[in-house]
């Protein structure tokens, strides 16, 4: 069996090995139930310019609010949902919220830039994928430009329908990001293939940055190459000033992380910014 690291520590498994596993159907039957149920949630985590210290979007981010489980996070379910293809009308609720939500902050002037939303490889597989998100385009009138869809470069890596479906993504205006930047293979050479706007370089090189001579070399590299290509590249996970420090001195404009703001309820978005807003005008 295969078994990869997923975000915050915890192991997922693919599928096969648990297949037959009561754990697991039982898993997949209340992830269905909670989609038709409604049992899932946005939170939004800013994306923060460096120098200025102001937020520039927000990425959206699905929790799971299980009736009796209580919340579980994304490493525990997206790839079951993915496996199963739960992750289509999954994925649909999200998009459609997200819009929505961009929608609104925009009326009410509370929204810099984008708003981001993760896409999953199956996603951009299925092709109902296109015509859904051109029909939620004319249901919400949103303009493509503030909606930025992150994909993980494994995504487009091996498969011509998903780099198909990027490309109709960015004909459509969507501003496209690569999510987990440097941990995939032969990174470099599908920049040249498909050029998004915006590399996102993984946690990883960014929590042992003070440590490693390696992650800051690695940063400094895909920085170098980013500036060629005209692309943007934005830190995540940064935690502490110090790292924020080192990541911008490596050239990195952008960053998210906890140590700006965890991932908020939409709720607390206008009060974020307002807070961004107040300690810059303090720090002139
Ligand atoms: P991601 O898209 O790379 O998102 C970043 C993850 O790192 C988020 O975890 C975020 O809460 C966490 N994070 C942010 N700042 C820090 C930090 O300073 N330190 C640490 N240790 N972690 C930080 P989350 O929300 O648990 O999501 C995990 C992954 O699940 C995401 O990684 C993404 O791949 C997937 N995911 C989350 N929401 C969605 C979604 O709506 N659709 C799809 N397809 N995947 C999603
Ligand atoms: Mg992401
Ligand atoms: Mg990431
Ligand atoms: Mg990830």
């Amino acid at each position: 069996y295969v078994k990869k690291q997923g975000g915050s520590g915890s192991a997922i498994f693919v599928p096969d090995m648990y297949s037959k596993s009561l754990d697991r159907i039982i898993l997949e039957n209340e992830l269905r139930k909670s989609v038709k149920e409604g049992h899932f949630l946005l939170e939004y985590q800013p994306k923060v310019n460096l120098a200025k210290e102001e937020i520039v979007g927000f990425e959206a981010l699905v929790r799971w609010q299980h009736p009796d489980l209580g919340r579980i996070p994304p490493d525990k379910f997206i790839a079951l949902a993915e496996e199963t293809k739960i992750i289509i009308p999954l994925g649909e609720w999200i998009l459609e919220e997200a819009f929505k939500k961009a929608k609104q902050l925009q009326a009410i002037r509370v929204l810099p830039t984008t708003i981001a939303v993760n896409l999953s490889a199956v996603q951009l597989e299925s092709p109902d994928l296109i015509p859904f998100v051109q029909s939620l385009i004319d249901k919400t009138r949103i303009d493509p430009a503030t909606i930025e869809m992150e994909v993980t470069e494994s995504a487009f890596a091996d498969r011509l329908e998903m780099s198909a479906a990027l490309i109709r993504l960015r004909d459509l205006g969507f501003v496209v990001s690569i999510d987990d930047f440097g941990t995939g293979f032969s990174s470099f050479s599908y920049i040249k293939e498909f050029p998004a706007e915006t590399l996102k370089i993984d946690m990883s090189f960014v929590r042992d940055i003070e440590t490693s001579e390696n992650s800051r070399a690695i940063i400094k590299a895909i920085v170098t190459m980013a500036d060629i290509a005209g692309m943007n590249v934005i830190a995540e996970g940064i935690e502490n000033a110090e790292q924020a420090e080192i990541v911008k001195r490596l050239g990195c404009r952008e960053g998210q992380g906890y140590y700006y703001s965890r991932p908020i309820p939409a709720t607390d978005i206008p009060e974020l910014i307002e807070k961004f807003t107040g300690t810059r005008r303090q720090g002139e």
